[in-house]
């Protein structure tokens, strides 16, 4: 990636796309981050060798594709005090911020901008995200491939051609997570139910999500097959996904997911 990049804000979104930039090969000097604190850009410098600047306007002059990483709650101030630089400059803006439409950052950014909005999700700190992504109609095909190659460097990406879609990808992997991490809480409670270690628990419940999510990834076979495929007829998975079955969990989990959607859709 031949551009320059800038990002404001450097916290914990930001820094992540950075280190997983610069271990793909994108060179340090290309990218610049800002923050209104010295101490946090000196951090952050030392560790990536990155360029910095407390000044959002100065860092924006030069730049290509603009990545907006500073929380909702003050995206607005932000975006107002960018606009002339902005709309001299004329960048890609990303937002990776949660619950705010394209179209609103572009207003607050003077409009008329080319925007893609990414929802993304905490793995993304450990490079196992998964992104979806949105692009309005002032993004060009190169645009959308720069944007796809940023998110990349923390995990996978999906893009979606409506922006009420990302509700849905909300839905699946910005909130999904947490689901994930509630499965092992219950795992490790009724494994330590049943006379195992809490430490011993979690660790082969961890392992478990681990293989089974790479097996998934892995396989050409859907999740249902590979889930079949662990069922012998009588056996101890059958009577456990039995009873999950029984117990509708599948229900369970397209209404949490509606939730999820609907308050997204609700807070933008
Ligand atoms: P963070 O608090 O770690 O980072 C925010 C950064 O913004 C900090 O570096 C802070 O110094 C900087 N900042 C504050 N005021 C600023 C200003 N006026 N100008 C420039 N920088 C300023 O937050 P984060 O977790 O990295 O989240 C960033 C964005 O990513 C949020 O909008 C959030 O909704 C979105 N997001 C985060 C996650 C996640 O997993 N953390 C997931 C999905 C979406």
């Amino acid at each position: 990636m031949a551009n320059k990049i800038t990002f404001i804000g450097a916290g914990n979104m930001a820094s992540a796309i950075i280190g997983g930039l610069i271990d793909s090969g994108v060179e340090p000097s290309t990218i610049t981050a800002t923050a209104p604190n010295d101490s946090e850009l000196a951090a952050i410098k030392q560790r990536l060798g990155i360029n910095t600047d407390t000044d959002n306007n100065a860092a924006v002059a030069e730049a290509d594709v603009v990545v907006l990483a500073v929380k909702p709650q003050i995206m607005r101030n932000v975006c107002e005090a960018l606009r002339d630089s902005i709309q001299q400059q004329q960048p890609l803006v990303i937002s990776i911020a949660a619950g705010l439409y394209a179209d609103t950052i572009d207003q607050w950014l003077g409009g008329h901008n080319a925007m893609v909005r990414c929802m993304p999700n905490t793995p993304s700190l450990v490079g196992y995200g998964a992104s979806g992504l949105y692009a309005n109609a002032k993004v060009s095909d190169a645009q959308r491939e720069i944007a796809t190659q940023l998110m990349e460097a923390v995990g996978i990406v999906e893009w979606v051609e409506e922006e009420a879609l990302l509700d849905a990808v909300t839905a699946v992997s910005g909130s999904a997570p947490a689901y994930f991490f509630l499965m092992f809480e219950a795992m490790e409670e009724a494994a330590v139910k049943l006379g195992l270690p809490a430490a011993t628990a979690r660790r082969l419940a961890i392992q478990t999500a681990l293989g089974a999510a790479t097996m998934a990834q892995q396989s050409d076979k859907d999740p249902a097959t590979l889930k079949q495929n662990v069922m012998s007829p009588g056996g101890t998975t059958e009577r456990a996904i039995h009873h999950m079955e029984e117990a509708q969990l599948r229900t369970t989990i397209a209404d949490a997911m509606q939730a999820c959607a609907d308050r997204a859709q609700a807070m933008a």
